[in-house]
């Protein structure tokens, strides 16, 4: 099975046919700010106890198994893409450039994808 879990910037474009997830809705941060996981969700995934960021967890999980294309967007990094040649894929071209290199988007993604190969 292919996984299209996708993690992008919070001004990157969406790619087609994609639903858009913001990693501030997930209950996973404090605040506004995905940079600082709360204090219930850091560790391994089965140590969590904050039951509403793990709810979350399982609907993306839930969304792979059915097959939906998914992005996941952080709002600490203005876009993921690494290269110059992908400048195009921000939504304006004169915004700045932000890029957090601890950023947690990518680990989830990781984390969503194990999880839905597991079961
Ligand atoms: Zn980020």
């Amino acid at each position: 099975m292919k996984f299209q879990l996708i993690h992008i910037g919070i001004k990157e474009k969406r790619l087609k046919g994609f639903r858009y997830k913001r990693l501030i809705n997930s209950g996973i941060f404090r605040g506004n700010d995905t940079r600082q996981k709360l204090i219930d969700c850091q560790g391994p995934f089965h140590g969590w106890t904050n039951a509403s960021a793990k709810n979350w967890v399982y609907a993306r999980v839930r969304e792979q198994k059915e097959g939906r294309k998914v992005h996941i967007v952080c709002d600490c990094c203005d876009t993921r893409c690494m290269s110059s040649s992908c400048e195009h894929t921000l939504m304006d071209k004169n915004t700045e450039n932000r890029r957090n290199p601890n950023c947690y988007g990518q680990e989830l993604v990781d984390l969503i994808i194990d999880l839905a190969k597991q079961n």
